[in-house]
């Protein structure tokens, strides 16, 4: 399984890198060319033949910085694409997607356009707990512990798996999951703020390093690959440092343009 980091910060920021300025963007993960996990992040750093290779666009909840991608995509597939792109996701978001953002007057309804027998993107919705097959690979939605509703997934490919936590504070199913499957090669753990803002991360209902860490460690796997992602911008240095002192035998931090071959 091949996993693309097109966006893995909790909002678009231009930051100081070591010899020039780097991009930070939101969420959007693209597994062998044609899955995407999340939408925060897609045109900006894809081709429009990338662009039209997508099959299936995973989402995990409904917040912007992990939607925002997917109107512009349908708009650049508008006169290319062939056939419709699958938006998986639970019913909340989905109903939300067609409520507040693909409504005519946010952006146009592609879940209808060009035609509604032949639309450009099409819904699917997904249960939590419910393993779901998309092209080559399976996929199990776990819900887990944010302030609207919202999973995680755990991705197989059927040598490989990735458990990828979505936006959440302390939570349990998808550890439980994790436990038991044997070929987990890496997880993708959220860690937004530092620990010094933990109210603020109670409240927003996401992870610091010290639950970033408490939360690893409820999978038992002390030696498995892990890494943090969903850094708020404005935070990152702070939270790398914060989790570089935990101790955690593999740990990194994901990065815009990175491969990840698991
Ligand atoms: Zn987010
Ligand atoms: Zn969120």
């Amino acid at each position: 399984m091949q996993i693309r980091v097109l966006g893995c910060h909790g909002a678009d920021c231009l930051v100081d890198g070591t010899e020039r300025l780097v991009r930070q963007e939101s969420c959007g993960f693209l597994i062998d060319n044609s899955v995407l996990l999340d939408g925060g992040t897609i045109g900006t750093r894809l081709t429009l033949a990338e662009q039209c290779r997508i099959r299936f666009v995973l989402l995990s909840h409904l917040h912007f910085d992990h939607i925002k991608g997917l109107p512009l995509l349908a708009d650049n597939l508008a006169e290319w694409f062939v056939e419709p792109v699958t938006v998986a996701a639970t019913e909340p978001v989905i109903q939300g997607l067609i409520d507040h953002v693909f409504n005519d007057k946010v952006y146009p309804n592609f879940f209808q356009l060009p035609s509604r027998e032949h639309p450009i993107l099409q819904a699917r919705v997904l249960h939590p707990g419910k393993s779901v097959v998309f092209g080559h690979l399976e996929v199990i939605p776990v819900a887990v512990n944010h302030t609207v509703p919202t999973v995680g997934y755990v991705v197989k490919d059927g040598e490989a798996a990735l458990l990828y936590s979505g936006d959440t504070y302390q939570t349990e199913d998808i550890w439980s999951l994790g436990q038991t499957t044997p070929e987990l090669k890496a997880a993708f753990i959220e860690a937004s703020f530092p620990d010094e803002l933990g109210k603020l991360a109670q409240k927003s209902k996401h992870l610091t390093p010290s639950l970033f860490l408490k939360e690893f460690q409820k999978l038992r796997r002390p030696s498995l690959p892990v890494y943090a992602y969903h850094m708020k911008p404005p935070y990152q240095v702070q939270i790398k440092e914060e989790i570089s002192r935990l101790g955690i035998e593999r740990v990194g931090f994901l990065e815009e343009g990175q491969i990840i071959q698991l």
